[in-house]
């Protein structure tokens, strides 16, 4: 446990009823749907603690791309069944195979040697067949899954156990009752194949919660992998709040490190700022500027949003946010203020060494902190 009091550096708050709301109703909405919900971690790092959460509150599985935010699930106790959503590279096999249950897949050379590596453990290899239904990213041609799946049946020791697709990523191509009904048929046919059921017929992530809500996901899908929703209170096809779900689970705060009224000068010759972009921002009248003690090393700086009324950002770089606060009154050296992060934002945020966690409870007006921080600050 940590003491909120000592965190004085920059940090990413979460609050803990309000994610825990999130958590609860999503997965009570889905299973109303017939649906299973998997909590995808890799917004948060693989934070252990909000992932107890999750497991608390009707969501019984895991899922994470990366495998360091798996290891960290794991080593903070974790010992749900977490789905590895993105391939392993082949010299990660090994370890692949050791800290998660289910494969997200769609090579067979990967297929053969996570198969070879889980027999290593005495285990067999649970694999989501992936099919591309448009978005470009992975997945196999639907065209193609059929040849697939049979070389899949031919190595020893792997069980088909679901089929997944994956959309809204790369090209923005949304689930819609045509590539979802193509999804289920396609499901039809590995079954036929095989000759026996599919545990998991997964449609997607968390822009499929739109067509879930109106129309409807046809009656077989009935698992998704669920990540910002959970997080952001948002459904990700139209960007629309979903109702009973919080917006406003995480904070990032940082502090005023420097206040000043800067007044125009006349502007020497302007070059490149620190990231070899040419700006633009010009003061024109005599501006009281913060300088915050976070920058694009922290966190992507785009993704922020003010929640103090009357403070803009003016410019950051590597290790300072410059934000206007002339409208702002009362503010001194030492004061916080704090941000809204959108999905980049949080992600960034949530894997930063330089960055505390702290997790609350909005009991009254005093913070209980609960979480430590999954990766501890440098300092
Ligand atoms: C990131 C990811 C998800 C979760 O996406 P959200 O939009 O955060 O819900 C689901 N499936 C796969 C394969 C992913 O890579």
């Amino acid at each position: 446990m940590l003491d909120i009091n000592t965190i004085s550096g920059p940090r990413i708050e979460f609050d803990t009823d309000a994610l825990q709301q999130n958590f609860a109703h999503l997965a009570k909405l889905c299973a109303a749907h017939g649906i299973a919900v998997s909590g995808v971690t890799k917004a948060i790092g693989g934070n252990p603690y909000i992932a107890s959460l999750m497991l608390d509150n009707g969501i019984c599985t895991l899922a994470d791309a990366r495998l360091d935010n798996i290891a960290r699930l794991r080593a903070g106790g974790i010992d749900a069944p977490v789905m590895l959503l993105r391939a392993p590279a082949m010299g990660e096999v090994a370890e692949a195979a050791r800290l998660a249950d289910i494969f997200l897949l769609s090579e067979i050379e990967t297929i053969r040697a996570l198969a070879t590596a889980k027999a290593k453990l005495g285990e067999c290899l649970q694999v989501v067949l992936m099919v591309d239904l448009g978005d470009l990213r992975e997945g196999v041609p639907p065209e193609d899954l059929l040849s697939l799946t049979r070389a899949v049946m031919a190595t020893e020791n792997v069980d088909i156990i679901g089929i997944g697709t994956n959309l809204a990523c790369n090209l923005g191509v949304l689930p819609d009752p045509s590539n979802m009904a193509e999804l289920v048929a396609l499901a039809n046919q590995i079954e036929a194949t095989i000759g026996h059921p599919l545990r998991y017929i997964s449609a997607g992530n968390s822009s499929a919660l739109s067509l879930l809500l109106n129309p409807g996901l046809p009656s077989k899908i009935n698992y998704l992998r669920l990540g910002e929703s959970l997080f952001l209170g948002r459904e990700t096809a139209h960007g629309q709040t979903l109702t009973h779900m919080r917006g406003d689970c995480f904070d990032l705060v940082a502090q005023v490190i420097e206040l000043k009224l800067k007044a125009p000068r006349p502007y020497a010759v302007r070059g490149r700022n620190a990231f070899g972009q040419q700006v633009d921002v010009e003061l024109t009248e005599p501006r009281q500027l913060g300088v915050l003690n976070v920058g694009a090393v922290d966190c992507e700086i785009g993704g922020l949003s003010p929640l103090t009324s009357g403070v803009s950002i003016v410019g950051y770089s590597s290790d300072h946010l410059i934000v206007d606060t002339t409208d702002v009154s009362d503010l001194t050296i030492g004061d916080e203020i704090r941000f809204r992060p959108d999905y980049r934002a949080l992600a960034t945020a949530m894997t930063s060494p330089y960055l505390a966690q702290a997790g609350f409870q909005a009991s009254g007006a005093s913070l209980t902190l609960e979480g430590t921080p999954p990766c501890l600050p440098l300092r």
